[in-house]
């Protein structure tokens, strides 16, 4: 990879384009471009790093720290601010709503992400958050790469800094996931970049934001990037010194296709056939070696954090949550792919030290839900917990509407633990909307398992300040949401038997890590409640750029020097 890096060096040296275009030479064209921006705060970021590690509880902060090292996780804990409350404030908790919230410093309420997939009433179908027939892929010709941030509602910390900076602001976001890439990057960004997995394993980007891809991605996938990561995953240090997590053999762990049990070693050559190609990287550590990779050569080569313009480069580390997902909370795989992450961390901040200087830029680390401990494996500790069976539940709410209205169609889909209601089905019958939410709710209230229920109506006519309520009502939006919103009780998911997920409105899902590091950070570490909408203000306030438009959060003061 050196080599390859050097021969890079030396193009970019000799032939000095290829990189994103820079903006401010068709707006201007005068000296004044690398002037700093005057703001009230001293301290001013020549660059924002912001990392998100995708379903990154708080305690892996905590059960893994003795296991990390100097470089990483703790020096942003130990010598930034480390803020051990930290919750999302709205349901539900997922990838998309994570990443738009951070960045919007709003929730779903008002930034129109209710999920990475939600039914879309007005286009009668069932969609995905990033979706967009109308961009072309970019770097691919595979339709991963039809997508952009057209449903994201809102501005993010990353528009308002172009907007602000007149677009001379480099803005780029980079994750395995698309929406982890897309939305943090916001609708003003230079660039996000995807993985893009199967037979290509390269990042890729769609034409919302460039006709083709740099020259120097280009190049970088023309190396074939995933290859090398193509190869055994065993731990990192000796099994048996894996003590904060279980054993490596249980039940609740699931095995990737074509591998009997869900034990170490991963022979990943052998495994890809039957595992999707390069994607199969994705679940495990490699991916976020390949994003580490790809972000200190997009810093590298676009020169990110090098004038007194603040550049953003937002960065999602997915492969977390495909293998908590498929392993679970508690398994000795995903103690192995924080402890490995730690040396990704490592790795990015010395890049930062060297091309920008501690000091220059700032970090803001944080996730976007956490996730449940396997509820088979809690209730094999005693520990209330189980499983929900979606399906079940739509058939019965469809007999008693059958037999109360004669009409099993009043419900159109249930969709992220939301009914939605056919309002031309209830006009036919002539069925005030509210009426048939009120028999849903005290229906659904006194189902197995279902913990609370809200109506529209309720969510519409009242204001809840705190406990559930609140944060359905902050994870509701008026159009895009559905009539009845039920939440399931402690430990209870809808997913199979083994790994884990995460969507709840419960701490585990809720409670994630938030660091500061850097330029204008002070050193410290607090357990005030602060809520993830608040990072983006916080950012805003150190850049002295204006809030995202939508912003319900507040700057975290005792953060900032
Ligand atoms: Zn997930």
């Amino acid at each position: 990879m050196k080599s390859f890096w050097t021969a890079l060096l030396f193009t970019f040296l000799l032939i000095s384009c290829g990189t994103l275009p820079q903006k401010q030479e068709t707006l201007t064209n005068n000296s004044k471009n690398t002037q700093p921006f005057s703001t009230t705060n001293t301290v001013k970021p020549k660059l924002v790093v912001g990392i998100v590690v995708d379903q990154m509880r708080y305690d892996y902060l905590t059960r893994f720290y003795n296991r990390y090292g100097d470089g990483g996780f703790k020096r942003l804990m130990n010598h930034g601010f480390n803020l051990t409350n930290n919750h999302y404030n709205y349901v539900p908790t997922y990838t998309a709503p994570g990443h738009a919230s951070i960045y919007t410093g709003t929730s779903p309420m008002n930034n129109g992400i209710i999920g990475n997939n939600w039914f879309d009433k007005f286009e009668n179908k069932s969609i995905y958050n990033v979706s967009d027939d109308s961009v072309e892929p970019v770097g691919t010709t595979n339709a991963e790469g039809k997508m952009s941030p057209r449903r994201l509602l809102t501005t993010t910390v990353t528009d308002e800094l172009e907007l602000h900076t007149q677009g001379r602001s480099k803005v780029i976001g980079i994750s395995i996931k698309d929406r982890g890439a897309i939305l943090p990057a916001g609708h003003a960004a230079d660039a996000a970049y995807w993985y893009r997995g199967g037979d290509e394993g390269t990042f890729i980007s769609s034409t919302f934001y460039m006709n083709e891809l740099p020259q120097w991605v280009k190049e970088y996938n023309s190396s074939n990037p995933s290859q090398s990561y193509m190869k055994e995953w065993n731990t990192l240090y000796p099994l048996d010194s894996y003590l904060a997590s279980g054993t490596d053999l249980n039940e609740f762990e699931k095995a990737p296709r074509g591998k009997e049990t869900a034990t170490f070693p991963y022979d990943l050559p052998a495994l890809q056939d039957k595992n999707g190609g390069y994607s199969l990287l994705k679940a495990t550590p490699y991916g976020n070696s390949l994003v580490a990779d790809f972000a200190i050569a997009a810093l590298h080569n676009e020169q990110m954090g090098k004038d007194n313009i603040p550049d953003f480069l937002a960065i999602s580390f997915s492969s977390t949550d495909y293998v908590g997902h498929q392993y679970g909370v508690n398994a000795v795989e995903l103690e192995d792919t924080y402890l490995r992450l730690d040396l990704e961390i490592e790795r990015l901040l010395n890049a930062l030290d060297n091309q920008v200087g501690d000091g220059n830029y700032t970090i803001f680390l944080t996730a976007d839900h956490g996730a449940v401990n396997n509820p088979a494996y809690l209730q094999s500790q005693g520990i209330a917990a189980g499983y929900f069976e979606n399906d079940d539940l739509e058939k019965f709410l469809k007999e008693k509407l059958t037999s109360t209205y004669g009409n099993e169609l009043l419900i159109k889909k249930i969709s992220n633990s939301q009914v939605f209601l056919d309002y031309q089905e209830l006009e036919k019958a002539q069925l005030k909307s509210e009426e048939v939410q009120r028999y849903l709710s005290i229906l659904l209230t006194n189902y197995p398992s279902v913990d609370k229920v809200f109506t529209r109506e309720a969510l519409t006519n009242s204001n809840f300040t705190d406990g559930v309520g609140a944060l359905i009502q902050n994870g509701f939006h008026h159009k895009r949401s559905g009539d009845v919103v039920y939440v399931l009780e402690p430990g209870v998911i809808s997913y199979s038997r083994t790994g884990s997920t995460h969507g709840s409105s419960q701490s585990y899902d809720t409670h994630v890590p938030l660091l500061f590091y850097g330029a204008g950070i002070n050193k410290g570490t607090s357990a005030q409640r602060t809520h993830i909408i608040d990072i983006a203000p916080t950012i805003s306030n150190l850049l002295g750029i204006s809030f995202p438009n939508g912003t319900t959060g507040n700057p975290i003061l005792s953060v900032l020097k």
